[in-house]
């Protein structure tokens, strides 16, 4: 089979999409599972880079998900490297930090003035469904500048051979390449076959209600309008084992809230994207909060209104086995408290593309899956562990600052210039 002819149609209402293509032959022909943010960054990273690219997609993207993002210095530069840049779909920058108790005592109060000389690029919050648009436009769009991957959605992977490179999809088929490149996320079937053994992400104790509001309804109340008058402003109130994020996205327009609390505490279970959640049950476990801040949650739309659990994972001895490498959540699933989730799979997708130049050999290919892991897993790894840290609860005369780790995150040196 080939990427034209494979893949299901999961409810028949669309054809198994293949969008953009071309007939140009050099480098490897490399195959991505998944094409999500770092799927979809590899492929612009290697098709520019000369290589034939095949994304495998499961879903139709007919409603592609997802609140904010954080594109932090460090992920803003390479997609600026890789022509995409985040401000034409709306992304604004983190301009003010301000922190709270939950009681609603201000106890910081910072304005980020960037790009400064720690970060070389400016930090900017992108809403998830436009990143991910710009970057499929970017990767299939044959009328784009540059070489284009072929996207097949409706694709489901069920299996890949590492010795082969072969990927097999639910409907039997399977298409060969050179390479594999598992970027099929938290829920990855890749991981396994690296693994040799089923690795699955856990609960970290914590859930997050996720909605978005528009940053006018915040400010036609007297009682809310203080927290939306400031651009680009992020705002923390800590509890001692919850707390609230709100910043803005999309031009200013809107205020994404992450709500992160015990998971034991609103309904269990789910760790899809896509489960919806009870703004009453959401409200009493921000009792005691700030009455303005839970003036502002309550104006959360019931529609919108989602719970996550959030995810970590054991971490991985390695990332490669033969012709098959992970990539983003697939390798190193992220809790949300550094905003590195997306930056740490746009590097890994950039690094792929420095070790695989167009002129590469086949025989080389185990040689450099190693150097890739060799450049990207201390760092992935540190900023997991960076992430936990910040994530944990505050105790007696301890603050986990969130931003004591951001130099290294958002501005490290080598990752900025590289
Ligand atoms: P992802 O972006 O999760 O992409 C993985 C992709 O692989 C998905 O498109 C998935 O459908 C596909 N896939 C999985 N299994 C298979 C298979 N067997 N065969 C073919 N394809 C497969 N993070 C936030 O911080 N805020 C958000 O609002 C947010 N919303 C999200 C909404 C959705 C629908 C998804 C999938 C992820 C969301 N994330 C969100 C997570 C965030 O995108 C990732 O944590 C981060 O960007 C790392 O990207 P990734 O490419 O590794 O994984």
């Amino acid at each position: 089979g080939t990427a034209q002819t494979n893949g299901t149609q999961t409810d028949g209402a669309q054809e198994n999409g293949v969008i953009g293509g071309d007939e140009e032959k050099k480098g490897l022909k490399i195959l991505i599972v998944g094409a999500g943010i770092g799927g979809l960054t590899a492929a612009i990273a290697l098709r520019k880079q000369g290589h034939e690219v095949l994304i495998f997609e499961q879903s139709q993207f007919a409603s592609e998900l997802g609140a904010a993002v954080h594109l932090a210095p460090n992920a803003n530069g390479i997609l600026k490297r890789l022509g995409i840049h985040a401000e034409d779909f709306g992304s604004n920058p983190m301009e003010v930090l301000t922190e709270y108790t939950a009681e609603g005592t201000r106890t910081r109060h910072i304005n980020l003035v960037q790009p400064n000389e720690i970060w070389q690029h400016t930090w900017l919050l992108a809403h998830r469904v436009h990143l991910h648009n710009a970057l499929k436009k970017a990767a299939t769009d044959p009328e784009g500048e540059g070489l284009f991957a072929k996207l097949s959605t409706s694709s489901r992977v069920v299996n890949v051979d590492p010795d082969n490179a072969t990927v097999t999809l639910e409907n039997g088929n399977t298409v060969q390449g050179d390479l594999i490149l598992g970027a099929d996320g938290v829920h990855s079937v890749t991981r396994k076959v690296v693994a040799g053994r089923d690795i699955k992400p856990y609960g970290s104790g914590k859930s997050a209600f996720r909605f978005l509001i528009s940053r006018e309804a915040a400010q036609e109340d007297p009682i809310t309008a203080k927290f939306a008058q400031a651009t680009g402003e992020l705002s923390i109130w800590y509890g001692a084992d919850r707390r609230l994020v709100v910043y803005p996205t999309t031009n200013n327009q809107l205020l994404n809230f992450v709500c992160i609390h015990p998971e034991a505490e609103s309904e269990a279970g789910s760790d899809t994207w896509n489960r919806g959640a009870s703004l009453e049950q959401m409200l009493k476990i921000y009792e005691g909060f700030d009455p303005a801040v839970v003036a502002l949650i309550s104006k959360a739309d019931r529609e919108s209104l989602k719970a996550w659990k959030l995810l970590d994972m054991e971490v991985m001895s390695s990332w490669v086995k033969g012709k098959l490498a992970l990539l983003g959540d697939a390798a190193h699933p992220f809790t949300p408290h550094q905003g590195q989730g997306a930056g740490q799979a746009i590097e890994d997708a950039a690094t792929l593309a420095v070790v695989f130049p167009g002129d590469v050999k086949k025989e080389e290919i185990t040689a450099r899956l190693e150097l890739y892991q060799k450049i990207r897993m201390e760092r992935a790894h540190q900023i997991q562990e960076y992430s936990r840290i910040a994530g944990s609860d505050l105790k007696e005369g301890v603050k986990n600052d969130m931003t004591q780790y951001t130099n290294y995150n958002f501005g490290h040196d080598e990752w900025d210039n590289s």
